[in-house]
C-alpha cells in the first residue's frame, strides 16, 4: 500500500510540517510495521525530544496512529506509532489542493493584471493602476517603466495548475 508514496510526496509532507527531520522519521516508520518512539531514535538518529515532537504533529493530522501499553516492569507507558498510508494520501491530496488554489488565485491575478517594468534586475513589476499613479517612473531606481508581457508567466502557471489539476483528477 505504501508503495504509491514516493519519496517526493514525503519530502513535500516534511516540508508541509517545516521539519527537516520528519522525512528521515517517516522513512523509518515506513520500513517497520509498528514501533515505538525509542527505536525509530535510534534508527533515524533522531534526538528523542526531536521524534517525539514530529509525531505528535504527524499524530495532529492522523498521519500516525498511536497504542498505548504499560512497561510491566517500570509501569511506565510505552508509546507504539504506525504510519497510517490511506491518511498520507488524503494529505498529500489536501496539500495539492492549497498549492492549487495559490496557484490559481496567482493566475487570476496575472491574467487581470497589465504589467509595466523598468527592466532592471532586483526592482518589481507594477500594475498598470499603480504605474499611472508613479507617473510611469519606477518606485525602486527612478527608470521609466515600459509595458511588460506577461504571458510566459501566465503559459507557465497554466501549465503549473493543469498539472496539479491532472494528478488530483478534476
Ligand atoms: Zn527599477
Amino acid at each position: 500500500m505504501l508503495s504509491t508514496i514516493n519519496d517526493a510526496a514525503l519530502m513535500k509532507i516534511a516540508e508541509a510540517l517545516g521539519e527537516e527531520e520528519a522525512t528521515k522519521l517517516i522513512e523509518t516508520l515506513k520500513n517497520s510495521d509498528e514501533t515505538t518512539d525509542d527505536v525509530i531514535a535510534n534508527e533515524a538518529g533522531i534526538r528523542l525530544n526531536t521524534v517525539r515532537k514530529i509525531l505528535y504533529k504527524l499524530y495532529d493530522h492522523s498521519l500516525v496512529s498511536l497504542r498505548r501499553t504499560r512497561d510491566p516492569k517500570t509501569g511506565w507507558f510505552i508509546f507504539h506509532w504506525k504510519l497510517q498510508p490511506d491518511q498520507l494520501e488524503g494529505f498529500i491530496l489536501s496539500q495539492k489542493r492549497r498549492v492549487l488554489e495559490k496557484l490559481d488565485i496567482r493566475l487570476e491575478y496575472e491574467k487581470n493584471h497589465d504589467f509595466y517594468y523598468c527592466d532592471t534586475p532586483g526592482c518589481k513589476r507594477i500594475p498598470f493602476e499603480e504605474a499611472v499613479e508613479l507617473v510611469f517612473r519606477c518606485p525602486t531606481c527612478g527608470k521609466p517603466v515600459m509595458h511588460y508581457d506577461n504571458g510566459k508567466i501566465v503559459q507557465t502557471l497554466t501549465r503549473k495548475a493543469e498539472q496539479l489539476r491532472k494528478e488530483l483528477g478534476e
